[in-house]
């Protein structure tokens, strides 16, 4: 392998959302006996969950596989209504990690089934956000993929909206949200798109450095949705050699010249690093940023009031955090918090 230049983009990888998702986790890891449950994979990167998994973190696809009593992590994804209360109905403490922008296409689904509305979801089938998001209306949504798929949707009497999985990529969206605007003329759609800014923004910054790349490398899993959705992107932008790789061990022998490097929404920067080191440029690194992201989601307000009254909360077992345990964790990277883990004690 011989790398003439490294071009990486930025912005790139751990998006507001994500940051949050994992220092909640960490939180609860370090307030609480392990082990800690988390429903679902907490962001969809194989190395984070092992990192969680090796500080005591337990990862369940089905709430019925939390002893009683034990605190709960809900995802970063969004959890179906009677997923979460079944979470609260196992009687341990329940943190909902949901990001705020999968809650405001919850809050528009409910909405809009509320004033009988039909509801066409352009989501990919199996994803978790798609599955929490359609459970919120499951009589009047429907799943779409394609412009085809919208033909085939009968006509509704009742008006009809348009809503999105977040890490849609824009052309993934356009197609579909044509088709439904010409089969439902008086679509209605919010006024705010919900297609995530990270998402947005991570493609752009790989647009903008893709015609100049001799190869693309994609960091992140290969369930992760917008992870994919930056690979499928640069092979359009005709990038001719595009790989997706969880880390530097994947990296194929093949690729040389002018490499792209960025990385999904749940892909930490320290990965970032070691594939960097791994492509070894002879002519260095030179980063493309085409915005910066100044976006914050706080904790979720329950585990912020826990952390800041623990002496107040009874029926929860608490031990005391090895380090304090932050209420304002603004200028906390996540990265940093998940390379802490693997620290002793
Ligand atoms: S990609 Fe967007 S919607 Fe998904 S967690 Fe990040 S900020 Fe939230």
């Amino acid at each position: 392998m011989t790398v003439d230049k490294v071009l990486l983009a930025s912005p790139r990888g751990f998006c507001a959302g994500v940051e949050m998702a994992i220092k909640a986790l960490a939180w609860m890891v370090r307030a609480f006996e392990p082990p800690v449950y988390c429903y679902h994979e907490i962001v969809h990167n194989q190395i984070v969950v092992r990192r969680f998994e090796e500080s005591g973190v337990v990862f369940v696809d089905d709430i019925a596989d939390v002893p009683a009593g034990r605190p709960i992590m809900l995802s970063a994804h969004g959890s179906a209504p009677e997923v979460v209360a079944a979470a609260r109905e196992r009687g341990g403490y329940v943190v909902d990690a949901v990001c705020p922008l999968v809650t405001k296409v919850h809050h528009e689904v409910k909405t809009r089934a509320g004033k009988g509305y039909q509801i066409v979801y352009v989501g990919h089938e199996g994803h978790e956000e798609a599955i929490g998001t359609m459970a919120v209306a499951p009589e009047v949504i429907h799943r779409v993929e394609t412009p085809a798929e919208v033909a085939d949707l009968p006509d509704f009497e009742n008006p009809v909206a348009v809503l999105a999985q977040t890490t849609l990529s824009h052309r993934e969206w356009a197609g579909v949200l044509d088709a439904a605007r010409e089969k439902f003329p008086r679509l209605w759609q919010p006024e705010r798109s919900d297609l995530c800014f990270a998402t947005t923004n991570r493609q752009s910054a790989l647009m903008e450095i893709a015609a100049r790349c001799d190869a693309m490398v994609v960091i992140g899993s290969a369930n992760s949705s917008n992870t994919n959705a930056l690979a499928a992107l640069a092979r359009e932008a005709g990038c001719p050699h595009v790989v997706r790789i969880n880390g530097p061990a994947e990296l194929p022998d093949d690729i040389g010249g002018t490499v792209g490097v960025t990385a999904g929404a749940s892909a930490p920067e320290d990965l970032v690093r070691s594939v960097i080191e791994r492509l070894s440029p002879t002519r260095g690194v030179e980063e493309v940023q085409v915005t910066a992201e100044a976006e914050y989601f706080p904790p979720p307000r329950n585990l912020r009031e826990l952390l800041g009254a623990v002496d107040a909360v009874t029926g929860v077992t608490m031990v005391g955090p090895p380090s304090p345990v932050p209420l304002d964790d603004r200028n906390i990277d996540a990265s940093d918090v998940l390379e802490s883990l693997r620290l002793p004690g």
